[in-house]
């Protein structure tokens, strides 16, 4: 039993079963026991790869859309650039390498990270030294933005319910001898978030909603109105919600059992990108169309890049882009499940990358 999972059992003998999203925000987020607080969650010796990780070209390609919108919302002589979930700061600094290219962009950039882990944010501080960090966007000064998430949005909570004999149940988490379980009970408020025309799926359907990912989208959005500014999120999800229980697992590059060890290892949830554009919808907000991970890139010269890097190097250094190519963007790898949303203020020009 690991210290977390005694914690959360007491907690719930003391006052009752949890909710999915608290049990997850415990996970994730514990300040001495969450998984985010662990030495390596990222990269070939950690739980998973990201994107970033992957390649630089996938920071590189992102630094270029980064610098070409900026350049239509007029080079404004002072902006923000905020990263959400910036995990090692690999992104930022390839975003960073590739944007300072463009006239005036590094001399107007200012970074803001929004990171809960104490222990991202040191990694971070090494790799980018001259932002700033955020809880979260409240604290976010007024003016033009850019926003860029990478597989910040699967990583917060969700809530799920379940129809049993036509009724919806949430999907609570209860303890049973010091097994911690699923357990269904009344549902919670959040239930009214669940889109109107799924309540009708059959007996056993699994709805799941993501208020914080809603709010961070609102969020986003209502600065991009304000201030003007574009924001980029890229997941894994849907392009258009659907029932299913996607919450998953993982420790060491496999899947586990959500209550085996809390804390050890990762817990995301498939992003609702529909729900997303919807939520901007209401503001002087543009919505891209939704694309795959591996057009978006393509579009934006990602096989023009790799030939570009290939040519500088032996045939071992051309094997790898190769494979990292095919990584991030081959339908059976990140290419097609892994998604992409853009936002952008009403006035500026087409979207770059989702033609
Ligand atoms: N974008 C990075 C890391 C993705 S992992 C990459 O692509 O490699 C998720 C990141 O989001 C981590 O940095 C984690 O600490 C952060 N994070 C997760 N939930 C968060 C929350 N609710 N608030 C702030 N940061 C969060």
């Amino acid at each position: 039993m690991t210290a977390l999972q005694k914690l959360i059992a007491r907690r719930i003998a003391a006052a009752g079963p949890i909710s999915l999203a608290g049990y997850m925000t415990d996970c994730l987020m514990h300040p001495v026991h969450g998984y985010y607080q662990k030495e390596r969650v990222f990269g070939k010796d950690g739980d998973f790869i990201t994107a970033p990780e992957v390649s630089q070209m996938f920071g590189e390609m992102l630094g270029l859309w980064v610098a070409d919108r900026w350049t239509t919302m007029g080079s404004p002589s002072q902006f923000h650039l905020v990263e959400l979930g910036p995990g090692r700061g690999t992104l930022m600094a390839d975003m960073l390498r590739a944007a300072s290219k463009v006239p005036g962009f590094e001399a107007a950039v200012q970074i803001h990270f929004i990171e809960s882990s104490q222990q991202l944010r040191s990694l971070q501080r090494e790799k980018v030294p001259f932002a700033s960090w955020h809880d979260d966007l409240s604290s976010l000064p007024k003016g033009p933005a850019i926003f860029v998430a990478n597989e910040f949005f699967d990583a917060l909570p969700i809530h799920q319910f379940e129809k049993r004999d036509g009724l919806w149940f949430e999907r609570c988490v209860g303890a049973e001898s010091d097994r911690l379980a699923f357990t269904l009970a009344q549902p919670g408020a959040q239930f009214g978030l669940t889109p109107e025309h799924l309540r009708t799926a059959p007996n056993g359907s699994i709805l799941e909603v993501c208020p914080a990912a809603l709010t961070y989208c609102t969020c986003i959005a209502e600065h991009i109105a304000l201030h003007s500014g574009a924001a980029l999120i890229i997941d894994y999800g849907y392009a258009k919600s659907a029932p299913g229980d996607t919450l998953q697992a993982l420790k060491n590059h496999r899947y586990c059992d959500p209550f085996e060890e809390p804390g050890a290892a990762d817990l995301t949830a498939h992003v609702a990108f529909d729900r997303l554009a919807d939520v901007a919808s209401g503001f002087t907000v543009t919505a891209s169309p939704i694309a795959e991970q591996g057009q978006f890139l393509m579009a934006l010269g990602l096989g023009m890049r790799a030939q570009q890097l290939a040519a500088e190097t032996d045939e071992a250094g051309q094997a790898c882009i190769l494979s990292e190519l095919k990584r991030l963007t081959a339908p059976d790898e990140m290419g097609s499940l892994f998604k992409v949303l853009a936002l952008q203020h009403k006035s500026m020009s087409p979207i770059p990358g989702f033609s």
